[in-house]
């Protein structure tokens, strides 16, 4: 089968994969359409230390014709964590695409059939590879009680920071969002508060909850300077590599801090469902599984929208 390998130093389109073995507990799932996001990015620079097919946001079809999706981390279910109810932190987990499991940016997939979850007709493809990204968004709101009679601060106006916007809005929070590209500030809605990276020195210490989804060394100190005495800073993108940053606001302000993951897949797939969430301005560019390497050319350019590849199209 063809699927997009990472060898440890780059990222090509092969022919000659094998079709994926196929576990215990997992299901052979046939891939229709997959999206390419930062962490994608991130692997094919050789962070994460993976090997093998990426790709974790798709949708395809199970042997019976199903359109599913599927969550990535693959738990144990059986270890302490798992028992507690954390199979997202399973020590021994793999994840899809990621760690230790090839992922769907191929002809098949297999995924855990308990992590696997039907799509309503009424979601097309295009948005369907958004439910990944989606849930991770609303994982914030698992965590913190971002709701109305609250502020939030969402800093980054790439997709997630979008995602996790209109997440907010949904949930009526009062959001601000914050970024540099006015393209992409003007899709954030009508409801929403657009303020420029620039303009930001006058909203010191106002937010209620501030989420930093720049993946940039710079978001979490931006975030500490915006968030009001006894806040919350939430934590939704990873940054590469170290950094040094002052904790002190953060006793001083007593701050919360918190890591946000991977989140709930059936309130994202009620999201797109019913329209409460309209993903469609993130997408962008479409190619076949053929062009892999040019899809990731694109995926890597400055302000792309989401860069979906589609295993069927000629
Ligand atoms: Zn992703
Ligand atoms: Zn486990």
């Amino acid at each position: 089968m063809r699927g997009v390998f990472f060898d440890g130093s780059s990222v090509h389109l092969r022919r000659d994969l094998p079709d994926p073995a196929v576990c215990a507990g997992e299901t052979l799932v046939r891939v229709r359409r997959a999206g390419i996001c930062e962490t994608d990015l991130q692997i094919a620079r050789g962070y994460m230390g993976f090997r093998g097919v990426l790709g974790h946001e798709f949708v395809g079809e199970t042997s019976e014709g199903r359109r599913v999706t599927a969550e990535i981390n693959n738990a144990c279910q059986t270890c302490e964590t798992c028992r507690a109810g954390r199979q997202n932190h399973c020590p021994s987990r793999t994840v899809l695409g990621i760690l230790n499991h090839d992922g769907a940016m191929a002809d098949y997939v297999a995924v855990s059939t308990r992590n696997l979850h039907a799509i309503p007709d009424i979601i097309d493809d295009r948005c369907a590879v958004f439910i990944e990204p989606l849930a991770a968004a609303f994982r914030m709101i698992e965590q913190a009680e971002v709701g109305y009679g609250t502020s939030i601060a969402v800093i980054g106006d790439g997709k997630l920071g979008l995602l996790c916007t209109w997440v907010a809005r949904s949930s009526g929070a009062r959001v601000t969002l914050i970024g540099k590209h006015p393209e992409k500030l003007r899709v954030a809605g009508e409801d929403v508060q657009i303020v420029h990276l620039d303009e930001v020195e006058r909203l010191r210490a106002t937010f209620d909850f501030v989420a930093d989804c720049t993946g940039s060394p710079t978001g979490f100190p931006l975030a500490l300077k915006l968030v009001r005495p006894c806040g919350t800073v939430i934590l939704k993108t990873t940054v590469a590599g170290d950094y040094t940053i002052n904790l002190a606001p953060v006793v001083i302000d007593e701050v919360t801090i918190i890591g946000s993951r991977c989140g709930p897949f059936p309130r994202a797939i009620a999201a797109l469902a019913t329209r409460e969430i309209d993903v469609t301005p993130l997408i962008g560019a479409e190619l076949n599984l053929d062009d892999a390497e040019r899809a990731f050319q694109l995926a890597g350019e400055r302000g792309a929208r989401k860069v979906l590849l589609d295993m069927h199209s000629k």
